[in-house]
Order: C-alpha cells, then structure tokens, then sequence
C-alpha cells in the first residue's frame, strides 16, 4: 500500500440484506444491450468489447448486491466501514497482500450492529490468519458480547473468540477520536433505530464521511444542526438513500432516507460529491439509475450552478480522494 494515499473503495452498497442478480435482472440487460447494438458493434471480437464498454454501467455491469462494507487505504492504514456481506469479498482480496502471511493490520468501524453491517465479520479470512491484527471499534455497549451471539453455535460453527488473529474490541463511547498516525477519526450519533454512528475521517486536508442508516426527518429542524456540522465542507459523503422520495415519506421512522434528501443535506453541509449507498434490495439496477436521473433534474431545479457531484456507490468502485 501506498503509504501516502486516500483511497475509498466499495464492496458492499446494498441495505437491509444481501440482495443478488437472479436471471430475470441478467435477461433485462441483455434485451437493452442488445437493443442499443447495430450490426457493425457485433462485427469482430474487438468491436463487440469495444460496444460492451461504451455502455453504461447498469447494462455492462452491476451495481452490487453485497451488504454494507467500505474500505480505505489511508495513510498507509486499513480503516473498512462496516462488516457487511461485502467484507467477505475484501478480506478474500486482502489476503493477497500482507495478511495473507498473517502481517496484515486492519481497523474495522462499526456504524452499528444491525446485521447487514456486520453479518460478513466470520467470513472475514484474515481473521482466521495467526499473525494479522484486527481493531474492532464501536460506541455500542456490550459490543462484544454482540459480536459473540452472532456466532454462537446455534447460527454459526465458529465462535467470535476463536479466530487466530488478535483481535481487539475499542469502545469509542468515552472518547472524541480516534488518531492513527496521520489519520484523524471523529463520530457523530445519527436518527436510526438502536443507534447509528457516522464516520468521518481526515488525512491531507481532504475529509470522507460514512453515514450509512439514518432518517433525516424536518430539514428546518435545528435538531440537524449538529449533523450539516459533522458533514460541512466534505470532499465526499457517503449516505444512505435507501428509499424514493415517496417510500420515504411512507416509510416514516423504519430509519433511512433517499437521494433528493440526500441533495438537501448535502447543499446545506456544502458537500463536494455524495456517494448513494444502502441502496434498497429490491430495487433493480433500473430503477436505482432511474432515480439518480431524477435526483439529478432536482439537484437542478434547487440547486442551479451548485458544484455538487453525485455518484451511485456501485461495488469495485475506488475513488481516489487526493485527485479531487
Ligand atoms: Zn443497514
Ligand atoms: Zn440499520
């Protein structure tokens, strides 16, 4: 690892559970692909993969079905936000580095534990190499006693305090942040059932903020004061957009939001990009893009000339956060 970068990279985006493609969601890409294909893209083998990688990203590929898990390379530090189903993909990629030879070190944040955040932490296979080291973190009381009844022998063959590495428990209850090396980490408590932390984390000027599983109920409200101040300035927000506008007024107090809150927020904190995460499970690949055009006519309408990015998180993708 380049010690010196500030790398974010996504390997889970979806809420709630793991949600994967079925064969109807792969029959629809193709039908749309292959409406878009004149006789010339499907010529010779080069023109065809030429054709594939011009498409956009809902037809060529996926958004991801993985639960909720996101991994910086800052600093020289492994910091992974969450332990969803999409922490089982990255540990299975990290053992190509240093703690496949059991040297590796990595310092995993809780936001909380509902289990799409933390049910990837047994299949996470450095844990099971003697030699890495895992920092768990989390405000929650009683947080490893949690982790244990996930694996207790009723649901899981391997306990919690049986892995090989070392792996540590830090209550961040009683502190402010937390510091490593270069890299500074503050929390802040957000609106969701049982307790949702969001992260933010500051290296080289540049600050990246987690803030998966939260409702956001009157923007007018003071109340949201302290979160637009945990959220001023940042360069990127990743933020929980569960919902259509719509469901999200219907689905008022199940503890998530949607993208055109998301826009509010993120005008009112002066956000650089907002990264859609948590995206609802049942929602195809089609609809969660027709909602980012729509999010994208409203951040128009409201905030005309404002230099706000807007991405969907989508699972592979690494942003690079000292380029801008
Ligand atoms: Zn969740
Ligand atoms: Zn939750």
């Amino acid at each position: 690892m380049n010690p010196q970068s500030f790398l974010v990279t996504f390997y889970g985006v979806r809420g709630s559970l793991p949600s994967p493609m079925v064969g109807q969601d792969v029959r629809e890409k193709l039908v749309n692909a292959l409406e878009l294909a004149s006789p010339a893209h499907l010529k010779t083998a080069a023109s065809r993969e030429a054709f594939v990688d011009s498409l956009p990203a809902h037809l060529k590929s996926c958004y991801g079905g993985n639960s909720s898990c996101v991994h910086l390379q800052v600093g020289g530090h492994h910091l992974i936000f969450d332990g969803g189903s999409g922490l089982r993909v990255l540990g299975n990629h990290l053992l190509n580095q240093e703690f496949g030879k059991g040297r590796g070190e990595a310092h995993l944040f809780l936001s909380h534990t509902h289990w799409d955040h933390i049910m990837g932490i047994p299949f996470f296979v450095p844990f099971y190499r003697k030699g890495n080291k895992i920092n768990i973190y989390g405000s929650h009381p009683r947080l490893k006693e949690r982790l244990i009844g996930q694996q207790s022998f009723d649901y899981f063959p391997v306990s919690f305090d049986s892995y090989l590495a070392d792996v540590d428990i830090i209550s961040l209850a009683n502190q402010k942040e937390c510091v490593l090396g270069d890299v500074r980490i503050t929390w802040h408590e957000m609106n969701h059932p049982g307790q949702c932390f969001s992260y933010r984390v500051e290296y080289k000027g540049k600050s990246f903020i987690y803030a998966t599983d939260s409702e956001y109920k009157d923007l007018g409200d003071k109340s949201l004061k302290p979160t637009i101040e945990f959220f001023k300035g940042a360069d990127l927000l990743v933020f929980d957009s569960q919902y259509t506008f719509i469901e999200g007024v219907e689905k008022e107090d199940w503890g998530h939001s949607s993208t055109f809150i998301g826009v509010d927020i993120a005008l009112e904190a002066k956000v650089k990009k907002i990264a859609f995460y948590h995206h609802e499970p049942t929602y195809s690949d089609f609809k969660l893009v027709h909602i980012f055009e729509q999010t994208k006519k409203y951040l128009k309408a409201i905030g005309a000339g404002s230099p706000l990015k807007m991405i969907l998180s989508q699972e592979g993708l690494t942003l690079d956060m000292l380029k801008g």
